[in-house]
């Protein structure tokens, strides 16, 4: 006979409820630093997503139509108790990811927090406008919820990501079926159990959890969801876009990046590789927007490669828990398989490992910080996102060479310049292909910005107010006056 677990359980959050996923059945959920279990999570399917879907549309009719002011109290409400529970939430992110502490506590947290009041401060000002057609008839818009809104999340930022996505649905009056990575659930099941405290009503926000192939195959498939917002890989996009044409789903993909990081040689060298370095290894690389493309002038290049590769030298990689750790574990061994993969595949393509590039210890998912050099445009370690510590310097001749290396991946989500030039930097961010440009600096987001790419970095934008029109769908009405 098996021996009872001792370990947590987590099940799904339906209705307002905790329930057994219908197989039964539970996943383990493994700490990246040690490889030892955490916690089982349930692993829903087909039938728990149709019974969330169920609990989703039947309380969207109240949580649309409540005043809009009152879905703003329990919004600023729900951030309100997130801040109160910020160390619970740091050390559960924390640990689940593999993240830093101290970065989850400065960075992921107050993310979170700030989104939500962000967009609780939305809730009544989604307005519609009187747009005068003819004298005889009263003609205005409405935008009206979207309706049952379908969140599918990654592990990189479970809770800020996630949030990005909820809070406006929240704000708009959409109701939800959300499912976190399987590998990092634990602060989003949190979370929505502090959303219900604040107010939530039972059914507004549910959480299935489960496999992508399976539960997030059933959202992204469900007739009963009007939209998808996903973040993940390309490869996961496709299939949504596709699957999404069933019942014409509304869909918003934030997808990879290999975004390109251009030092001139007349930038603030010590400053641009200060940036670039955590630019590339800031939450071990695992960033959509990480600068893995070091782009320098052939001038400044060599300067480049050194100070880069002792910075990276002095990068302190070790427990998430502790706070002196500047970088923790890759998420999972599959992550860690992948960049140690193309670690050898940039060897065998010529580039020149400066520094890093491999496993530290055998247990835990640690990798360390690696500096590429002589890494030709073409190179798969050039073209292809990694998703790891992993930088590429590439050398460039002048402006027009920069910008042709830059815009030449299949993805164009971010990108910096740094340079003291300040008609260069103009020039230059304009021609840049990315939905995001920084100018001597890199990495910061804001959720008042739009963020997001095209090509294989995804479609539609989020933040700011493009998300609350990407939440509703505007709707024309004549009023006759004759
Ligand atoms: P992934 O696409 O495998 O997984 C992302 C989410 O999709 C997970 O919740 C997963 O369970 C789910 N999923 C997997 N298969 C699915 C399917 N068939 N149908 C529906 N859902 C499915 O990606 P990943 O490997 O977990 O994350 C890394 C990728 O995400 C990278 O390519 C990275 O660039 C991208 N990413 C992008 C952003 C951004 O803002 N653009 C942010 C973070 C990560």
């Amino acid at each position: 006979m098996n021996q009872p677990s001792t370990l947590q359980h987590h099940d799904l959050l339906i209705d307002g409820r905790r329930i057994r996923p219908s197989s039964g059945q539970y996943g383990v959920d493994l700490d990246p630093a040690d490889e030892t279990p955490i916690a089982e999570v349930a692993l829903g399917n087909q039938a728990d997503v149709d019974v969330a879907v169920a609990a989703a549309r039947k309380a969207f009719d109240g949580w649309a139509n409540m005043r809009a002011a009152d879905r703003g109290r329990i919004l600023y409400k729900f951030a309100d108790l997130v801040e109160q529970h910020q160390e619970e939430l740091v050390a559960l992110e924390s640990r689940d990811a593999g993240k830093p502490v101290g970065a989850v506590r400065r960075q992921d947290l107050p993310a979170v927090i700030d989104t939500i009041r962000y967009y609780a401060g939305w809730a009544d000002k989604i307005n519609g406008q009187v747009v005068p057609v003819r004298p005889d008839a009263l003609t205005y818009t409405r935008r009206e919820p979207m309706g049952v809104v379908g969140i599918i999340i990654p592990w990189n930022f479970p809770l800020m990501i996630g949030m990005w996505k909820i809070a406006p649905a929240l704000a708009c009056g959409c109701t939800l079926v959300v499912k976190p990575a399987e590998i990092t659930p634990l602060s989003m099941l949190r979370a929505a159990e502090l959303a219900l405290e604040a107010g939530v009503p039972p059914g507004v926000f549910n959480i299935v959890t489960g496999k992508g192939s399976v539960v997030g195959e059933a959202i992204v498939q469900h007739a009963g969801i009007d939209k998808v917002t996903f973040t993940g890989s390309p490869s996961v996009g496709r299939g949504i876009m596709r699957g999404a044409a069933g019942n014409f789903k509304r869909i918003t993909l934030e997808l990879g990046g290999k975004s390109a990081n251009l030092i001139f040689a007349d930038a603030n060298i010590d400053a641009a590789v200060r940036a670039a370095a955590s630019g590339i290894f800031f939450n071990t690389g695992q960033v959509c927007s990480a600068g893995s493309r070091i782009l320098v002038q052939r001038e400044a290049y060599d300067e480049v490669v050194d100070k880069l590769a002792n910075r990276a030298k002095t990068i302190r990689v070790g427990s998430p828990a502790a706070a002196d750790t500047h970088m923790g574990p890759l998420v999972s061994s599959r992550q860690m398989k992948t960049v140690l993969d193309y670690v050898d595949i940039g060897k065998k393509e010529g580039a020149k490992l400066v520094t890093g590039g491999e496993r530290l210890g055998s247990k835990g998912y640690f990798v360390s910080p690696a500096v590429f050099a002589d890494v030709k445009h073409e190179m798969r370690v050039s073209q292809e996102e990694i998703f790891g510590p992993v930088a590429s310097v590439i050398p460039f001749e002048d402006e027009q060479d920069a910008i042709r290396i830059a815009n030449g991946t299949a993805y164009s989500l971010a990108a910096g310049v740094w340079s003291a030039n300040i008609t260069r930097v103009h020039h230059v961010a304009n021609a840049l292909k990315a939905g995001t440009v920084w100018i001597n600096t890199y990495g910061y987001t804001d959720i008042r910005l739009p963020w997001g790419g095209s090509g294989d970095s995804g479609l539609g934008r989020e933040h700011g107010d493009t998300a609350i029109e990407d939440f509703t769908e505007p709707k024309s009405i004549w009023l006759s006056l004759r």
